[in-house]
């Protein structure tokens, strides 16, 4: 008796992915049908979800819910996304940062603080697109490899839908990190390797396991897509503008592109005027092939081993680290780096000036910020938008031997006083 092959694909629904038509390759062009699928399969290129809008107005979008949903027809997500449990991450607070732009010499400065989404980094955004595509290829496991925040995003975002995760760390991850992962799902992985030792392991089982879903390595066109949401949702807090400059943090680069898509995209469906915007990358200098590649006017971005605080931007082969390199190029922008004092001090500077505690990520970018502007390369009299994508109580280490107690004194007035705090 034969039996027959059980690898056989679920039918997928009508309408799964939205108004997404299928996946193209960004080096060749070359088209595939909507899956599973990353790599070209005539140039090894990366794949991107290809889409037909229909007509899409402001009005409709801002009838929408306060999450990334109310962008769902720019998604590869179906039109009843609402109704499956998710995070309902997103539509975090545009803050304009008045007392860090006097302290930087700028005119008009604003912060996209994305340290407020369900598990505290922007990460939630691109992992509610990526959960979407499991469901609807009916995965059986969610999972990645991680730089630390994805891990905490899969691991809740699949917890609330009762999927199984598994999730791989490098095994010297900060602690807290740790912890805001194995809270939400019993298959914390660490790894004795970095980052890329982690995502190639994850490549290979997702080229041996059926039924796997890595976010970023096999759904990796669709997770990816969920960072333009960033980028729809700064244009529209803006009052449907974009603004003259913003400033990235990059680990694969994968954010930076797809904010640049997204206000391509915007641009082209009539909804905020088309006009010249300059994309700015931050990374810290233990790892920064991506901005040593911009300053050595390089076209191809060479692997590096990281040694940075910034863990979360700990990528020593970015995926996606040319494309960043012409985005930068084209609109007029810079990559920079800055040491791990620099980050640390910047984290420091953003919770001074506007009460904000963000992550090394963040500190990176705000310190990248601070460095563009006294080199020249940022305009100080453009308006201009820095993305905070994480929070700084993940990654406490980082300033703890930096900020504590101004002093420690006995419970009694004089002893107030006399420690000069008045
Ligand atoms: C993952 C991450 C980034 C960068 O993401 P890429 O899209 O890989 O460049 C930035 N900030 C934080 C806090 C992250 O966790
Ligand atoms: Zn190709």
């Amino acid at each position: 008796m034969t039996t027959t092959a059980e690898t056989s694909t679920p039918t997928i629904r009508d309408g799964a992915f939205g108004n997404a038509t299928g996946l193209v390759c960004r080096e060749c062009g070359a088209t595939k049908e909507l899956g599973p699928h990353y790599v070209c399969h005539e140039c090894f290129g990366p794949l991107e979800i290809k889409y037909d809008f229909p007509a899409i107005t402001r009005e409709q979008i801002e009838a929408g819910p306060a999450n990334i949903w109310r962008y769902k027809a720019l998604l590869p997500v179906p039109d009843d996304i609402e109704q499956s449990p998710n995070l309902e991450p997103g539509y975090t607070r545009l803050l304009r940062a008045d007392n860090l732009a006097a302290e930087l010499g700028l005119t008009k400065l604003w912060v996209k603080d994305d340290s407020t989404n369900p598990t505290n980094s922007f990460k939630d955004r691109v992992v509610a697109c990526a959960l979407s595509a499991a469901r609807e290829l009916h995965s059986k496991v969610f999972a990645c490899p991680s730089t630390g925040n994805l891990a905490n995003a899969v691991a809740a975002a699949g917890a609330r839908a009762g999927i199984k995760t598994v999730v791989f760390i490098p095994s010297d991850l900060e602690t807290p990190k740790q912890v805001n992962s194995a809270v939400y799902t019993e298959n914390l992985v660490a790894v004795d390797g970095n980052y890329d030792d982690v995502n190639k392991l994850a490549s290979e089982i997702a080229g041996e396991e059926d039924g796997w879903a890595f976010v970023n390595v096999n759904v990796r066109p669709f997770y990816a897509e969920g960072s333009k949401t960033l980028g729809y949702e700064i244009a529209e807090q803006l009052g449907w503008r974009l603004p003259d400059q913003i400033v990235i943090p990059v680990a694969s680069g994968s954010q930076l592109t797809k904010v640049h898509k997204a206000f391509q995209e915007l641009i082209a469906l009539g909804l905020v005027e088309d006009k010249p915007y300059k994309v700015f990358g931050a990374q810290a200098t233990g790892c920064s092939p991506v901005s040593e590649a911009f300053r050595e006017g390089w076209d191809v971005v060479r692997p590096t081993r990281p040694d940075t605080i910034a863990k979360s931007l700990a990528i020593g082969n970015p995926a996606d680290g040319v494309y960043v390199l012409d985005i930068c190029r084209e609109t007029g922008g810079a990559i920079a780096d800055i040491s791990d004092d620099e980050v640390r001090a910047a984290i420091v500077l953003l919770a001074r000036t506007e009460g904000i505690f963000t992550e090394t990520a963040g500190g990176t970018t705000v310190g990248v910020l601070k460095k563009l502007t006294e080199t020249g390369l940022l305009d100080p009299t453009l308006e201009t938008v820095v993305i905070n994508t994480g929070h700084g109580l993940k990654t406490l280490d980082a300033v703890t031997g930096l900020v504590g107690p101004a002093a420690t004194i006995a419970p009694t007035y004089d002893a107030f006083v006399a420690a000069g705090i008045a």
